[in-house]
């Protein structure tokens, strides 16, 4: 027997809890439906400083009050690992992993995006023995060691940052001689005596001794001779890709997977939308997803109530 909502926000993170707030407290029977735990990349930031009203937050403690927030109004909060939607005439099926059906009248995709991967020998097998995709989460296992950093956007750059209170020194590694990341986070960088940077290089192979990491091969993009670093950890920040691989069968991603919408977040099929990380645009940032999450839940209000 399917369980009917007017709203199903599919994801947790940010946007999808904004999206809960505002269709909650429209009066929309809601459901937020999300695999992990509430937070979304939040709870792997470990300094928020641009949310506006807190100079500087911790990403799990916002984390917390916006989840607080989002069953505050009747949204239920629900386990589910998505793996299909289908459109339908006045109900959306969304169907689960463990074969549990919901049926809304409108849904919200906010399912955000995962790390990418460096798909390099020694990674995938290493993941927990030294590879890990979230400082926050790691990095006090590498206390007074020497780890790698993968990647100069953002993401890099201000992991980077932040694994200096605990290990000794980070070598932060990236493809050409310019960082990708904001100019202010590039100065906290450049100035951290911790920090080392090696440009011009990609890393080939992750070395282990049989339980943990202990070395990076990297390559010289311009010699192509090869370096083995000595180290225990390596935190590849080499960018995201939108997790969307459900929604495969509907016409509404573009050619890199993300969620194509108009101005009211929604999709080309009517009644489901995109808000958040997940969705093709420029600038991805906290404000932005929860902002999609409250154009897009007022529009499913008005849609549903016919107004
Ligand atoms: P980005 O795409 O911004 O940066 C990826 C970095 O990895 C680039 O330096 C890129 O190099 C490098 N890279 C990509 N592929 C490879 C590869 N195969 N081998 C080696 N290096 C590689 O990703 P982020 O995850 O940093 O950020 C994603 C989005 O989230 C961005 O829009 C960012 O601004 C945003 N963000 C914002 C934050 C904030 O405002 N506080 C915090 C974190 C993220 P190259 O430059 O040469 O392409």
């Amino acid at each position: 027997m399917e369980q009917r909502y007017d709203l199903v926000i599919v994801g947790a993170g940010p946007a999808g809890m904004t999206a809960a707030i505002y269709g909650s407290r429209a009066g929309l029977n809601t459901a937020m439906l999300e695999m992990g735990a509430p937070g979304g990349k939040l709870i792997k930031t470990n300094e928020i400083s641009n949310w506006p009203g807190i100079i500087g937050t911790n990403g799990a403690n916002l984390a917390s009050d916006m989840f607080a927030h989002s069953t505050a109004f009747g949204a239920e909060y629900l386990y589910g690992n998505v793996t299909k939607i289908e459109d339908g005439e006045e109900y959306k099926k969304i169907i689960c992993e463990d074969g549990t059906i919901y049926e809304a009248k409108a849904v919200i995709v906010a399912t955000g995006t995962n790390e990418r991967m460096m798909n390099i020998p020694g990674e995938a097998e290493n993941i927990g023995r030294g590879v890990s995709f979230c400082a926050v989460c790691d990095g006090a296992f590498f206390r007074n060691k020497e780890v790698c950093v993968i990647g100069g956007g953002n993401s890099a750059l201000e992991e980077a940052n932040y694994l200096t209170q605990m290990v000794d020194k980070v070598n932060i590694i990236i493809r050409r001689d310019v960082f990708r990341a904001d100019e202010i986070v590039q100065e906290q960088v450049k100035k951290n005596p911790k920090i080392n940077i090696i440009t011009k290089h990609v890393p080939v192979k992750v070395i282990d001794d049989g339980t943990r990491v202990t070395g990076l091969v990297i390559r010289n993009v311009d010699t192509n001779e090869e370096t083995t670093m000595d180290t225990n950890g390596i935190f590849p920040y080499i960018g995201l890709d939108p997790s969307t691989s459900f929604l495969e069968g509907l016409a509404v991603l573009d050619e890199r997977g993300y969620m194509v919408v108009d101005e009211n977040c929604e999709t080309a099929v009517k009644g489901i939308y995109g808000a958040g990380d997940v969705v093709a645009k420029k600038l991805r940032q906290v404000v932005t997803a929860t902002s999609d999450g409250a154009i897009a839940a007022q529009h499913a209000f008005h849609q549903i109530k016919g107004i």
